[in-house]
This record gives structure tokens, C-alpha cells and sequence, in this order.
């Protein structure tokens, strides 16, 4: 470091030679054009273009010089200095630029690898079966109603006109939460729905309650202890079996398409008067395999029926339980398997399908069925 009065020093003053600098310039060119990168040319600027530089410090030393030679030797100064920075911007540029390249070549993506090879499963069909079943009510202005999966007795078998000695009452059948004193059970059906519509909505009532329902079933290819089931409840003033069986005959063109016909066989449910099972005709064979040498239909067995579910007008019990008059008031209920809907739909054989899980079996059935 110099002091402006500081006196004439030739050893000083060599750094100010025209050799020293192009020297120095020349070393500061070569390393930038050496400098392989980014990093590398960070190096370079501090070591030819930092404070300490060759021609940072040769500055310094311009006040040492008699005042007539300043001028001349900062204008050498000058001119290496821009000559290396001019350099370093280049080289700056160059390096960048390769940088960039290479990014873009090693990250780039093949869109076209396969990207996933976890499968992700689908819906199961039990829920959009159950959904679209329960579109169709909606779509004739049933709300849909749910209730509670632990059910008091009093909902699931008393209201519901079962006598305290029903067999379905039985430990064989029902599962029964401890202690018995509880009074509660895993809904058996999904019936319980109907007294709890009645007894919170106003009069009439339109709705439809899809559930899981429990009963004491071993898993096999058909019964599973765990199953869905859509109940419907209609109750109005001057309801008779008509609306009953146009509901009915709705839904399954609804479900199956326009033309199928339907019939109800004699019945008995505590909470229905009169009862019936409800059929429809098979909507493959459209009951031709039934008829003398029509092929063998493996969706209806060739009955040329399918058994849909029970149905029947709402017991009056069930109506006065509830504190509905019914001299005045009548309805219409029916429940459906949503288990042996999908088996009989989709010709699905086994129930085990249905629980164990595999997305092998869900996957198929996509986004809607
Ligand atoms: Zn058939």
C-alpha cells in the first residue's frame, strides 16, 4: 500500500511497466479462457479481477509515479482491466449457456415411461351401484335418509311390529351389543330407517335409506355377516298398492332400461300388510329362456325371473308406533340387496369378491357401472 507522498520507488513503479501489464493481462486472459466453469471462473475473477489482483494493486501504485506519467499508465491500466472484464463477461456467458444445456439433457423427462406401476384401486361397485340405485329414487323426488348402524331395539324390531318372540330376535341371528341391558344391536336391516324418518320428518314422507345392515352370517359365496341394503318408505295420504308397484316398475327402468315387466308373490314382514316379494323379469333373456327351447340364461338360471327384494303397504302398527293416523294416512316401503343386485347385475358369483379387497376386482367395474 502507497501513500500518495510517498516517494519515487522504480521496483514500485515496474508493476506499472507496459510489460507487467500485458503480463498480467495475458495471465488473466488465459486463465479465463482455462476457467472450465461456472466455479472455476469465480476463482479466475477474484485471482485477475479481485482487490488484490495484479492489476487491482498495480493501480495503487499509480500515485507513486511523477505526475506526468499518471495519465499514460492509467490509461494502460484501463484498457487491461476492461480487456478482462470483457473477458469474464464472455466467459460468464459461454458457461451459463453450456450449463443450461446440460441441465435441460440430464433432467429431462421421458413422458412416455410408464409412471405408474402401483395400481390405485378403484370405487368399490358396492358404493356406485348403491349410489346410482339411490339416484334413481332421487331422480322421483325421494330424499335420502340415513340412520345409525348401533340401533336401538326399539327401532330395529319393536316399532317395526316384530313380537318380543320373533325368531330374528335370537342370538342366532342378531348381533347384540354387551351388555344385553344396552337394548342395542347392529342394525339387522335397514327398516329402522323408516321409524326414525317418521318420527323426525313432516308428513308426507318420500325417502330412501341406503346402509350396512349386520346379521350373524358365516362369510361364504353368498352370505356375508356384513351387507348393504336400500330401503325405501313412502307414506301419504292415499297411498294404495298402485304407487307401490309403479315405484317399483320406475325403478327397474331406471336400472335396467324401459320394458321389463314385474310381478309381486305373497309375503310375509311384521311391518308390511299386505307383503310381497317383488320379481322382475330377467333383463338378459328377457324371460326367453324359460320358454320351451329358449338358451339357457346363466342371469336368471333360466328362470326368467329375477327376485328383486320385499316390498309391501306400511303395516298400520308401524303407523300409530310412529303417532300417524292411519285411517288417514297409508304408505308403501320396500328393501333391496345391494349385494345380490351387483351379483345379479354384473355376474358377480362370489361374495368374497366383494369384501377381500383386490383392486383386480374393483378396478374393472372404473368410475360408473
Ligand atoms: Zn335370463
Amino acid at each position: 500500500m502507497s501513500a500518495p507522498n510517498k516517494s519515487f520507488d522504480p521496483v514500485e513503479v515496474a508493476a506499472l511497466s507496459a510489460e507487467s501489464l500485458d503480463a498480467a493481462r495475458a495471465d488473466a486472459l488465459a486463465a479465463i479462457e482455462a476457467a472450465a466453469d461456472l466455479d472455476a471462473l469465480k476463482q479466475v475473477r477474484l485471482a485477475h479481477a479481485g482487490d488484490r489482483s495484479p492489476l487491482a494493486l498495480a493501480n495503487r501504485e499509480i500515485g507513486a509515479l511523477p505526475p506526468a506519467a499518471r495519465a499514460e499508465a492509467g490509461k494502460r491500466i484501463g484498457a487491461a482491466r476492461g480487456a478482462v472484464a470483457q473477458a469474464l463477461k464472455a466467459r460468464q456467458a459461454e458457461l451459463e449457456e453450456e450449463r443450461d444445456r446440460r441441465v435441460l439433457a440430464e433432467e429431462a423427462v421421458d413422458v412416455t415411461l410408464p409412471w405408474d406401476r402401483a395400481p390405485r384401486g378403484g370405487r368399490h361397485p358396492l358404493t356406485t351401484l348403491q349410489e346410482r340405485m339411490v339416484d334413481v329414487f332421487v331422480s322421483m323426488g325421494f330424499e335420502v335418509a340415513e340412520g345409525p348402524e348401533v340401533e336401538a331395539e326399539w327401532f330395529n324390531f319393536d316399532a317395526l311390529n316384530f313380537p318380543p318372540d320373533h325368531p330374528a330376535r335370537s342370538m342366532q341371528d342378531t348381533f347384540f351389543v354387551e351388555s344385553e341391558e344396552t337394548g342395542l344391536v347392529l342394525r339387522t336391516h335397514t327398516s329402522p330407517m323408516q321409524i326414525r324418518s317418521l318420527l323426525s320428518r313432516e308428513l308426507p314422507v318420500y325417502v330412501v335409506g341406503p346402509g350396512r345392515t349386520f346379521r350373524t352370517d358365516e362369510l361364504d359365496a353368498t352370505h356375508s355377516p356384513v351387507f348393504h341394503q336400500l330401503e325405501g318408505l313412502a307414506v301419504d295420504e292415499g297411498l294404495t298398492m298402485a304407487d307401490l308397484r309403479g315405484g317399483i316398475d320406475a325403478f327397474v327402468a331406471g336400472m335396467f332400461g324401459p320394458g321389463l315387466v314385474t310381478r309381486m308373490r305373497p309375503s310375509f314382514f311384521p311391518f308390511t300388510e299386505p307383503s310381497a316379494e317383488v320379481d322382475m323379469q330377467c333383463f338378459v333373456c328377457r324371460g326367453a329362456s324359460a320358454e320351451p327351447g329358449g338358451a339357457p340364461c346363466r342371469t336368471c338360471s333360466s328362470e326368467g325371473w329375477i327376485e328383486l327384494g320385499g316390498c309391501g303397504m306400511v303395516n298400520p302398527r308401524v303407523l300409530v308406533a310412529c303417532g300417524i293416523d292411519p285411517d288417514r294416512y297409508s304408505g308403501w316401503a320396500f328393501g333391496l340387496g345391494v349385494e345380490r343386485t351387483l351379483m345379479f347385475r354384473h355376474g358377480v358369483e362370489d361374495m368374497h369378491d366383494m369384501v377381500e379387497g383386490d383392486v383386480r376386482f374393483t378396478l374393472p367395474f372404473g368410475m360408473e357401472i
